[in-house]
């Protein structure tokens, strides 16, 4: 995989994307815990917290990828469709939920390949969207966030958590050397991947903050939109509503 990927055109970059994380699939929740020293873990029950899926609801989690955010959806009583661009991603979360203890009660589960920018799905389908660390490497993300809206019900909840700068500056300088050096390197050791793993540092660094990112959700056409910074917006769990 190479990038630069400013400079090429929009499909290209999508395609480079894609190639990223079918060279990270295999080794993905492994390096999700290496890289974040596990803290993604409560994050992503943070997250589901401020969700709260209830029983019977049909919940759409873009960009689930592995299947983090859907089993612990799942568990609730939630019905998910896990969609993704990525087909490896999707058959590593689909192995996983063969393999996992579900809780009782726990809802049903579909995955399904998705562009997030073009969703095959009827609109007003969904109770809930939901979209983690997945929509910095959607190409177009005013389409994917018209998408959203377009297929939740009227009443329906849009929930995306990313990553951008730290406003706090010291840990920004730790996390600068952090995550240009020591990423692609740990990369290279896990998962023998220099370069996806410098993408995804540089994609964290390209990404708007919190604020700007909040209006990009109202401009989309979301209400009531809220924003949860954590450690400083190095994390932010973002939140709207459709009307
Ligand atoms: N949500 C999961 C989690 O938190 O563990 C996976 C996050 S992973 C960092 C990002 C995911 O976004 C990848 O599985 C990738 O294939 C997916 N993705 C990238 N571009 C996409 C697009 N345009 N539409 C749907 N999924 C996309």
């Amino acid at each position: 995989v190479s990038f630069g990927y400013e400079n090429v055109s929009p499909e290209e970059k999508t395609r480079r994307v894609g190639e990223v994380f079918s060279s990270v699939a295999k080794k993905y929740d492994i390096m999700n815990d290496a890289m974040s020293f596990g803290m993604h873990r409560g994050w992503k029950d943070r997250f589901v917290k401020r969700v709260k899926p209830q029983a019977g609801e049909n919940i759409l989690d873009m960009a689930g990828g592995t299947g983090d955010i859907a089993f612990r959806m799942a568990d609730r009583g939630a019905n998910i469709t896990v969609a993704d661009i990525n087909q490896e991603m999707l058959d590593v979360g689909a192995e996983r939920a063969i393999e996992r203890d579900e809780a009782e009660g726990a809802g049903s589960l579909v995955f399904s390949q998705q562009n997030a920018e073009e969703v095959s799905f009827a609109s007003n389908s969904f109770d809930a969207y939901t979209i983690v660390f997945g929509i910095r490497n959607v190409t177009h993300k005013e389409k994917a966030l018209k998408e959203a809206l377009r297929v939740l019900r009227p009443g329906g909840r849009f929930y995306c958590m990313e990553f951008s700068v730290t406003d706090w500056s010291g840990f920004r300088e730790i996390y600068d050397l952090y995550s240009m050096h020591i990423m692609p390197r740990m990369g290279q050791v896990i998962a023998g991947d220099t370069e996806s793993y410098r993408y995804l540092a540089e994609s964290i660094r390209k990404f708007p903050r919190a604020p700007q990112f909040e209006a990009m959700i109202r401009d989309a056409g979301f209400v009531n939109t809220k924003a949860e910074i954590i450690l400083g917006g190095a994390v932010a769990i973002h939140s709207g509503w459709k009307v």
